[in-house]
């Protein structure tokens, strides 16, 4: 990813930022739509995991849809482009006002996770006269085997309808005369590298649209989520994930019915791997076991390792010494500002550049301004010019 042109011109550009390659992010789409096209697979890009303008672009030429958790990510995306009917919307707490945006710019459905939240959805879409697209958020009570931070569909999480309240819910649809039922949906969670685990959901899903259909009730379409995992440890060897496994297992499993449409919600899948944070090496300090490397990128810019204890490769794109220990750790004011523990580097020195690898998907759009840091800044490799 990084060539010796590339470096230098790193070492001209003020760090800390993020470096975006844009032909790995094309390369990236290309197979995804290759694999789901042969099914008629429809996919929607997870906009809360990148939600950059030039990214957005080249997802919006490429023919995707997207998914929204927020009214500003369904403004950010009709800003971009997108057409209505490829917006799904999604999200435990959608505002009034949110509510009546999704409403007003008559996105494809509002995917619903629980009861009162179908009621409100009814009275806004009343107020206005409309009759609103919405499919139920079912939470499939499924073990993601992912970090728990990350894992959504469980009973215990906070996401979605319960299936012990489904009779109930079926029950106030029928007095809901502003909603109309299109589909059901599914998000179990995120980081998932076990394939298996989506043949289960399948399985599951399969249970649940019996369910409905002995219930007379026929779905337009299917949305089986995201959660897609990537491999962090070997980001150069696996660059590009498996799409072609994870596309087949639905194919396989799923049992779709005429007529009906399948969704996907991808988001790290797609951006994780063209992203990575740059930042130099402020100063190197001994510790008892170990050295610390501090970097002038913190916790502010790349929060995922803080937040739930992810791993990210860290290279030296400089050096060529023999290989050390070091902690490498940000600026920031808190312990858990540390990017990796005991990490083997060729031996680093102040000044050189490191790169944090697999960092285009929840890197980014959670930085922050604690310690009244700078606003993160980016680079795309379109806009490299040497
Ligand atoms: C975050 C999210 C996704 C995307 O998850 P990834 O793991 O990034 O693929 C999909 N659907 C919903 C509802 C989400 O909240």
């Amino acid at each position: 990813m990084f060539n010796k042109k590339l470096i230098n011109k790193f070492n001209t550009i003020k760090t800390p930022f993020y470096y975006y390659d844009l032909e790995l992010l094309k390369k990236t789409i290309e197979v995804l739509n290759k694999e789901a096209s042969k099914y008629k697979f429809i996919i929607h890009y997870a906009l809360k995991a990148n939600s950059n303008k030039r990214i957005l672009e080249i997802i919006r030429k490429n023919k995707m849809g997207v998914d929204c958790v927020s009214g500003n990510e369904i403004l950010r995306s009709i800003d971009t482009g997108f057409i209505a009917e490829d917006i799904v919307f999604a999200g435990v707490g959608k505002t009034d006002e949110e509510i009546n945006l999704a409403i007003k710019t008559n996105i494809f459905c509002i995917n619903c996770e629980s009861m009162q939240e179908l009621e409100v959805i009814n009275q806004l879409a009343k107020n206005v006269e409309k009759i609103i697209n919405v499919a139920l958020r079912i939470n499939p009570n499924i073990n993601a085997k992912t970090h728990h931070y990350i894992t959504t569909g469980l009973e215990e999480n906070k996401f979605g309808i319960n299936t012990w309240q489904l009779d109930e819910i079926l029950n106030k649809l029928k007095e809901l005369n502003n909603l109309k039922l299109t589909g059901l949906h599914f998000h179990i969670g995120s980081q998932i590298t076990d394939l298996e685990i989506f043949r289960g959901l399948c399985i599951r899903v399969n249970e649940m649209q019996h369910w409905f259909n002995d219930h007379n009730i026929e779905l337009q379409h299917i949305n089986v989520g995201g959660g897609l995992g990537v491999d962090y440890k070997e980001p150069q060897k696996y660059s590009i994930p498996d799409f072609k496994s994870f596309i087949e297992i639905f194919h396989k499993f799923l049992e779709i019915h005429a007529n009906q449409k399948v969704h996907f919600e991808i988001g790290r899948a797609i951006v994780a791997q063209c992203g990575s944070l740059i930042s130099k090496v402020i100063f190197i300090k001994k510790g008892i076991n170990t050295n610390f490397a501090i970097l002038d990128a913190g916790m502010t810019e790349l929060m995922r390792p803080a937040l739930y204890q992810s791993y990210h490769k860290i290279e030296n794109l400089i050096s060529k010494g023999l290989p050390e220990r070091y902690d490498v750790v940000g600026p920031i004011c808190e312990s858990s500002d540390t990017f990796g523990k005991a990490v083997m580097l060729p031996q680093t020195k102040r000044g050189d550049i490191i790169a944090i690898r697999t960092t285009g998907a929840y890197g980014e759009v959670m930085s922050s301004g604690y310690n009244l840091r700078s606003p993160v800044r980016r680079y795309y490799s379109d806009d490299m010019i040497f």
